[in-house]
């Protein structure tokens, strides 16, 4: 897994989270994760 910085709504601030690729239902690419405060953070992957 790799690193990615991700907005957490919890902490109000980027943080790095371990990111784990998902595809969604309508086909889009996105990165999950969570936070060390135990929310889950969330990122679309905008390119390609
Ligand atoms: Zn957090």
């Amino acid at each position: 897994m790799s690193k990615e910085q991700m907005y957490c709504v919890k902490c109000k601030k980027k943080v790095m989270v371990e990111a784990k690729p998902v595809t969604m239902k309508n086909g889009r690419k996105a990165l999950t994760g969570k936070c060390s405060c135990g929310t889950k953070v969330f990122k679309m992957v905008g390119n390609k």
